[in-house]
């Protein structure tokens, strides 16, 4: 029977391909992307690529050539229909049929779209693909007036990059701050008088209403209050889905994603799942969660060749993200739900800082700005369960690499 067969060509698909050649996989190995694009990175697409700073081959995790190199059959701009997990079949949507012994579902997310008047017209765009990134830039160098719908990184990473290019740019949230799901209030009010201070209109508690536009195009965004925002590209960051679809008709458990247990394995047996379409029990959280992160989705594709391969590694990491807007670098690490504290280190007007999250006397996360050094200590401070108390934390006279011997 044919060996793997990876559905979704991102970040976690081409990391479990890649793992499980290294790991000594010999079988064969297929990976299938809707996409036309060999597997690429998509931070970028809201940072250095969107500022043309890097060009789309530089985006690619691998030369060409590394798939064949390591008979990895890449099948790319082909989506699957349906997954027949009785048979251990899938169907492309051309109708054609492939086996599979293992299958890995790396299907990611699907963005969230606006559900009001206009949102289908010419000039609103998400960011997702490499598809938009090229045509949100187009439409940028045509307009003077840009507005983002939903501030979280996604929005605000565009707003700092359409700023920075000189762009009058106004940010609509509709809750009563910014990254409000991923950042500590006083994280909220950094982040907005930063964009303030550089230029960028952000409006919280804002309910769009309508779109509106002139022969199909977009010209302004409306708002419930009767506020009008001119615009000549609106860019929709409102958040994503976990794509489950496939799963779901498969029959496979889903709730808010994929369900997966500790080793990324799905109801279904020879079904794993890894990346932003799982949801599950995280170790370092009391709830199970989804996470859509670079590092998630490597480490549950590891996760799941481990398995594959017939090694007991449980998906048990410390969880890191960022983001970078104009020249500040937010790096987090852990997780913060359900914190009862935060704690400063440092100054926030030196834009060099750290907030840690305590739950009672145990640190659960940090959030580091501009201060990559702590980030990575942070992670092993985490990872081995050290905890400096809260009043360490906030003393910068206390060397906090001490306490890992
Ligand atoms: C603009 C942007 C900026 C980001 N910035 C950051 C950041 O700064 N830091 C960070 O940690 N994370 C960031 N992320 C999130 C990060 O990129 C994702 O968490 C990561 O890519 C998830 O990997 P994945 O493999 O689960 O999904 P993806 O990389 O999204 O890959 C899923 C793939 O599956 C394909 N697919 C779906 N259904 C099918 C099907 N039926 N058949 C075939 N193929 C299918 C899709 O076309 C897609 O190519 C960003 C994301 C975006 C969009």
């Amino acid at each position: 029977m044919a060996g793997v067969v990876i559905v979704g060509a991102g970040q976690a698909g081409y990391k479990c391909a890649e793992t499980l050649r290294a790991e000594g996989y010999e079988r064969s190995i297929t990976i299938i992307g809707a996409e036309k694009h060999f597997p690429y990175q998509r931070p970028p697409l809201s940072k250095a690529y969107m500022k043309g700073e890097v060009d789309a081959e530089r985006l690619k995790f691998r030369s060409d050539n590394y798939y064949k190199d390591h008979k990895l059959k890449l099948v790319t701009g082909t989506r699957v229909s349906r997954i027949e997990p009785g048979a251990r079949r899938l169907r492309l949507g051309g109708g054609e049929t492939r086996s599979y012994e293992h299958l890995v579902l790396a299907c990611g997310s699907v963005m969230r779209k606006l559900s009001i008047p206009g949102a289908d017209l010419d000039g609103v765009c998400s960011l997702q693909t490499i598809e938009d990134a090229d045509t949100i830039a187009q439409k940028l160098s045509k307009t003077e007036n840009v507005v983002v719908i939903g501030a979280g990184f996604i929005g605000l990473e565009f707003a700092a990059v359409a700023r920075s290019l000189g762009k009058s740019v106004t940010v609509l949230e509709a809750a009563a701050r910014v990254m409000a799901r991923a950042v500590p209030p006083r994280l909220s009010d950094y982040y907005l008088k930063e964009h303030a201070r550089r230029g960028v209109s952000i409006i919280c508690n804002a309910a769009v209403s309508e779109i509106c536009g002139e022969g199909g195009r977009v010209n302004a965004v409306r708002c419930a209050d009767g506020s009008t925002h001119q615009a000549g590209l609106v860019i929709v960051g409102i958040g994503a889905n976990a794509n489950m679809t496939l799963a779901q008709e498969a029959g496979l458990e889903c709730q808010n994603g994929i369900v997966v247990d500790a080793h990324c394995r799905t109801s279904e047996a020879h079904i794993f799942a890894a990346g932003d379409c799982t949801f599950f029990k995280h170790p370092f959280n009391d709830e199970p969660m989804r996470l859509e992160s670079v590092q998630n989705a490597i480490d549950q594709a590891r996760t799941v060749a481990a398995a594959i391969t017939g090694k007991n590694e449980p998906y048990d990491v410390v969880p890191w993200f960022w983001s970078d807007q104009y020249d500040i670098k937010l790096q987090m690490v852990g997780l913060a739900q359900g914190c009862d504290k935060q704690v400063l280190r440092g100054k926030m007007e030196d834009n060099k800082f750290s907030i840690y999250h305590y739950h009672g006397e145990a640190l659960r996360a940090i959030d580091c700005i501009n201060r990559p050094g702590e980030a990575m200590l942070g992670r092993r401070l985490l990872g081995s369960g050290v905890s400096p108390r809260p009043e360490e934390a906030a003393d910068t006279d206390f060397n906090l690499k001490s306490l890992m011997g």
